[in-house]
């Protein structure tokens, strides 16, 4: 059986603490491997080694910072059918869908090859007599990144990225329900010309989050994931000093105005309920038709396409979604369906044992529609994070608006119609971070900020974007006089510009 390790110092090692967790195929049901699980001795060793190698990387000049990015980039497209098989075989999502996962996170270094001109500074030549003021960005320190299993290649480069980028040495701990790619990615940074210990990735549970949340060298820390698990990093980080950016879950809305487009808003919720089994923090879970006659005409649309679905394997390049990543996230969604029906939500299309020959043992679940969801409904409250699609539908547009605005997640929302004004409306009224119009899965690209509002993420600076060069950068301002010539005695008020 592999044993997965740990990349500390620019190398792999085993894990030492006797601890370690299991990691299936998901398509089979056949574990695969072990992942060790850190100890707070090894997360110490990983922060020794980032702590020790860190000055050296940001004293070195930005440009050549920036090229470690411009071949490991190259490194990525080199190597993309390997990286994406290997997270297919321990996520479960297509091949297809991987590539997307490894290419969102290589957009995110494409952006960060700029870096030379990302972090420069601000000057102000005479600011006060023969005094100049200027500020600079400096690298915090030594950072980290906790990552959720849903996208193990993109979220970690979203993370270590900027930070590597802005001069600051990296540890990342990635899910322990596929950690193999993190590991590869690691890898590849070295290849790209990477120095020893920037860039270590610590594999581990709990314990090596709450040994990387109270490490006293640990300046920032950005997490994805569960909203309670990201409320708790959010609050221990803070409460350890540190800076911290925290992503938790979703429940993405999509309003159907009378007026659009039926059959790009049908092909839109197929995509982005579905695809990827619905395990995306921006899936649209919830589609909400405005009047009657819409909500009719989408369900009767969508109920053929969702029968159809190909479910498959990863080894299937026609599927176009796999099973979900373990057996416990199996569980946990039939349950959640279970639920919906108990609550007297209409089931329309039933997902539950769906059983695909030759892979019986495998977590598939088959595309699943509710109709006639109500707001009160646990299956509408929950994060259910499968191919479950739930319908609710609104008597007109404001009440369409209120279901988004009043739900305790805020990540993404979409609308689709052809009325330049409602889109505008919502746009401007709606309290959520990423909005799509005719759009289903806003996701921003590198160069933009991803992040959601309420309880969907904790802190102020978002991922990617310049301001992921705030967050893994300290400003530090100068204020500095060359007096030649000036001859004044000591001043013992306030200094001010009157
Ligand atoms: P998760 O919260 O279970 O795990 C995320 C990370 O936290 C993992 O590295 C895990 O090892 C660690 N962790 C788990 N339990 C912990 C505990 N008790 N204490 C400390 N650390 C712990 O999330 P997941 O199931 O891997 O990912 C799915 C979730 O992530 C969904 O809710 C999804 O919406 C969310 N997500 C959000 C975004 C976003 O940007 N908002 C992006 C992707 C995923």
């Amino acid at each position: 059986m592999r044993e997965i390790g740990h990349f500390i110092g620019g190398k792999h090692v085993a894990g030492t603490s006797g601890r370690s967790s299991k990691v299936y195929n998901p398509a089979t049901g056949e574990m695969q491997a072990t992942v060790a699980l850190a100890s707070v001795e090894e997360i110490r060793a990983a922060v020794e080694n980032a702590k020790a190698a860190q000055p050296k990387w940001a004293a070195t000049n930005p440009q050549r910072r920036a090229r470690v990015f411009f071949k490991f980039v190259e490194l990525l497209n080199k190597n993309m059918d390997e990286l994406a098989t290997l997270l297919s075989k321990e996520h479960g999502k297509t091949v297809e869908d991987s590539k997307g996962d490894v290419l969102r996170g290589l957009e995110v270094c494409e952006f960060v090859c700029g870096i030379p001109h990302l972090q420069k500074g601000e000057f102000t030549e005479g600011a006060g007599p023969a005094i100049d003021m200027y500020s600079i960005r400096q690298p915090v320190g030594v950072g980290a990144g906790i990552t959720p299993f849903n996208f193990p290649a993109m979220i970690p480069m979203w993370m270590f990225a900027p930070a590597i980028a802005c001069g600051n040495a990296f540890i990342l701990k990635p899910s322990e329900r596929d950690p193999s790619v993190p590991l590869r990615l690691a890898e590849l940074m070295i290849e790209a010309g990477l120095p020893a210990g920037i860039l270590n990735v610590v594999n581990g549970d709990k314990a090596a989050v709450d040994a990387i949340l109270t490490d006293p060298d640990i300046a920032a820390v950005s997490f994805v994931g569960s909203t309670p698990i990201a409320r708790y990093v959010y609050g221990t980080a803070a409460m350890n000093g540190k800076r911290a950016q925290c992503f938790g879950g979703a429940k993405n809305h999509m309003i159907i105005m009378p007026d659009a487009d039926m059959d790009q808003a049908v092909n839109a919720l197929m995509g982005a309920g579905y695809g990827s089994a619905g395990e995306r923090c921006m899936a649209v879970s919830v589609a909400v038709p405005v009047g009657e006659d819409t909500a009719n005409r989408l369900v009767e649309k969508l109920v053929p396409k969702i029968e159809s679905l190909r479910i498959g394997p990863y080894t299937d390049d026609k599927a176009d979604l796999g099973p979900l990543v373990t057996k416990d996230a199996y569980n946990r969604v039939n349950g959640l369906i279970d639920r919906g029906v108990e609550e007297g939500a209409k089931l329309v299309v039933d997902g539950r044992g769906f059983k695909l020959q030759g892979y019986e043992d495998g977590y598939f679940v088959g595309g699943t529609l509710f109709d006639h969801v109500k707001p009160e409904m646990d299956i509408y409250k929950t994060e259910i994070f499968g191919p479950v699609l739930s319908v609710v539908r609104a008597k007109n547009y404001e009440e369409a608006l209120d279901l988004p605005m009043k739900h305790e997640y805020g990540n993404g929302v979409a609308i689709y119609t052809r009325d330049g004004d409602a889109a505008r409306d919502f746009a401007s009224r709606i309290n959520i971070g990423m909005i799509g119009v005719n759009v289903p899965i806003p996701v921003p690209l590198a160069y933009h900020s991803f992040g959601g509002w309420k309880a969907s993420s904790f802190g102020d600076l978002n991922q990617h974007g310049t301001d992921s060069i705030k967050f893994w950068t300290r400003t530090k301002t100068i204020t500095a006089r060359w007096p030649s010539g000036i001859k004044d005695g000591a001043e013992f008020v306030m200094p001010t510009m009157k």
